[in-house]
Formats: C-alpha cells, structure tokens, sequence
C-alpha cells in the first residue's frame, strides 16, 4: 500500500511544480514598454499614494505633455487585465501619440496584479503573441480580479466606501468596483485612491477606462457615461458611427451602482469619466475552449448560431471579431472623445497626433505600432 501512496505523492509533488514554475515565471515576466518620443515622463502610481510601495500593485504612468498647455486626459487600460485591446490600444499611444496641446496621461497596466494572475477552471492561456514587422510581441492574459497572493482573504461582503454599499466579495479586488478608494484600505482601493490622486493632483478633465465586454451583454460597444459627461459621449458615438462606420452607443452610468470608475471618478473630482466598450468573444461564457486564436480572431461556432438565434449584442459572422477591429474601436473613440471636449472647451484644447484610427488599425494590424525593444535607445525601454 504504501508503494501506491508514494508514488500518488511523487505524482502530485511534480504535478505541482510544473504548474508552478509556469506561475511563478507568468507571475514575475515583465513586458517591455518602447515608450514614443514624446514621452516626457515616467512615474509610479505610488508617487501619489505611498500605501503602494513595494507591492506589486504598483505600476508605470507615463506622461506626454505637449508643446501648449491645454486639457488634460487620464487613459487607464488592464483595469480587468482579461480585456486586452485596452492595453494593445494604450501602448500604440505611449509608443506613437505626439501631443501638440494639452496633456496625455497613460496608465496602461492599471490592475498590475490582476496582470499577473490567471483563471486556471476557465484554461486561460498565461499569454498571447501580437505579430510585427520585427518577430512578435508577447503579453501577459491576467484575470480579471487582482491575484490573492496580493490581496488575501477575501470578505464575506465587500462593504463599499464610502457608501457602505454591498458588493459581492470577489469585487473586493476589483479595480472597478473600488473607486473611489481609501489611501489605507485594502490594495486595490489603494490603487483606485492613487488614480483619484492623479486626477485631482494633475487637475484631469477627462478620464478613460478602456475595457472589453461579451457579445452577449447588452453594455458592450459603447461609452458608458454619467450626466456630466453624456454630451461629450454621444457626440462622440453619433460621430465615430457615422463617420467610421462601427456600431457604437451610449449607456448612461447608473447613479446606484458604486464602486465604479464612470460613477465615482465623476463624483469624488471635477473630471469627465468615459469607460469604453469594445466586443471581446472569449470572454462569453458559450464558447469553446478559451484559446489564444479564439482570444486574438474572436471566432466561435457557438457564438455564430447564438448569432443566427438573434441572442448577441453585436453583428456577428464567420470573420468573429478581430482584435485589430476592437483595438481601431477604441483608438478611434478615445481621439473623437478628446476633438469633441476641445470643441466644447475650446480653452483647454488637447490635440494628438499620429495615433492610428479605426481604419489604419485594421488595414495595417495592431503590431505595425509597436516598436522593437531591442532596437530601441535603452532609455525608452520601461518593463511593466
Ligand atoms: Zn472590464
């Protein structure tokens, strides 16, 4: 007997050591950053709240100020680390954006620990590949709550501050269900108060959180906004759809729900709040296995006759969704959001240049953006 106990031993020690060393290597990759000419700044989040010292919550936030003054916008990507055309969208930012007026603040790894946390009963893959002129980019897939190896035990009830709202316990460490967070609460309300820092710091008027959603939710392709930035949303969408040719609509932020970044950016500072949806199928619960070509092509037989049974949200077909589309959606919206505020706010204009826009995303793919860390001056290079 105690042959067959040493050897299920033996077979659960290795077992657990390949799986392991796979984690612990997800866990403390780093990527690297080309960070654009026109960077002229990079800090840590901690710089704003000092409770995120040393953890791995911290993270980069890269400045690009232009020539003039002028508004000042505050784009954050890997609030859920699972949505990554919003990190693929930021980064062509950081590597390319020259701004002219105002000024661009980019946080895009914003949930850094979620970056480096999984969800193993779904099989996510650790990471994806983004192919470019000079060999392939590689990611980090994270999850979309922050790993508990940062922020450990979870509450029975999370108790929203300050509204004392109820929340479910896992939103506890998720970096939209935290705002507007507390300087010593727990790590992922230190994140959201190191943001709101920022953004009262700087003085931010707009502040984006760019996310992806399932076909299948009815919020997904759209700008969610409460009143104080609605007027600026929908000019926005009416434009990008009229003009660009993708489906986009507005969803008004509701008042009860707390904790999120449209709902308490706008009401804990001055700031405009927009978060951004873009369609992303492997992130719908009826899908085949969750492989990095479903994640990178969006294609699915399951989703295509939900489709055809008029149960998704979004026009769907054998092409599924490509992530250069959603990437273009968001590039495209995020400058239509900062032309229209220059509009209504001619004083604080905010004018950005070569950034890529819907169409240029999907004719030359999200990779033809980034540039080669390798070849790049070693200065620019930031690892997050
Ligand atoms: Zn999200």
């Amino acid at each position: 007997m105690w042959i067959i106990k040493s050897i299920i031993l033996i077979l659960v020690i290795l077992i657990t050591t390949a799986a392991g060393i796979q984690l612990y290597q997800h866990r403390h990759d780093m990527i690297p950053i080309v960070a654009g000419e026109r960077v002229t700044k990079v800090v840590k989040l901690s710089d704003y709240s000092k409770g995120l010292k040393g953890t791995t919550a911290d993270t980069l936030v890269f400045f690009l100020e232009g020539k003039e003054p002028g508004g000042k916008v505050l784009l954050m990507a890997n609030t859920h680390a699972n949505e990554p055309s919003a990190i693929l969208a930021a980064l062509i930012f950081v590597e390319n954006a020259v701004v002219d007026k105002g000024t661009l603040i980019i946080i895009p790894n914003f949930n850094n620990s979620a970056s480096r946390n999984t969800r193993p009963g779904d099989g996510y893959p650790l990471y994806f590949e983004i192919p470019t002129e000079w060999g392939s980019k590689k990611f980090r897939l994270g999850n979309r709550d922050a790993s508990w190896v940062d922020q450990w035990p979870d509450p029975d009830v999370y108790v929203h501050y300050p509204d004392k709202q109820l929340l479910s316990f896992i939103d506890t460490r998720n970096t939209n269900r935290t705002w507007p967070g507390r300087p010593d609460g727990p790590l992922m309300e230190r994140v959201t108060y190191a943001a709101m820092q920022i953004i009262r710091e700087e003085k931010v008027d707009v502040a984006v959180d760019v996310h992806g959603a399932e076909t299948m939710f009815p919020v997904t392709n759209c700008i969610v906004a409460p009143e104080k930035s609605m007027r600026i949303a929908t000019m926005t969408s009416l434009t990008v759809k009229a003009r660009e040719k993708f489906d986009n609509h507005v969803e008004p932020s509701p008042s009860g729900f707390r904790g999120l970044s449209h709902r308490e950016i706008g009401d804990f500072s001055d700031a405009m709040p927009f978060l951004l949806e873009a369609p992303i199928p492997f992130l719908d619960q009826p899908t085949g296995p969750k492989t990095v070509e479903l994640l990178l092509n969006g294609k699915d037989p399951f989703l295509l006759s939900l489709s055809k049974k008029g149960k998704l949200f979004v026009p769907y077909d054998e092409t599924g969704w490509p992530m250069d589309k959603r990437v273009g959606q968001h590039t495209s919206v995020i400058l239509e959001l900062m032309r229209q505020f220059t509009k209504k706010f001619p004083e604080k204009p905010i004018v950005v240049k070569n950034v890529p826009n819907y169409a240029d995303v999907v004719k030359n793919g999200v990779g033809s953006y980034y540039h080669d860390p390798e070849k790049a001056d070693k200065a620019r290079v930031y690892l997050n």
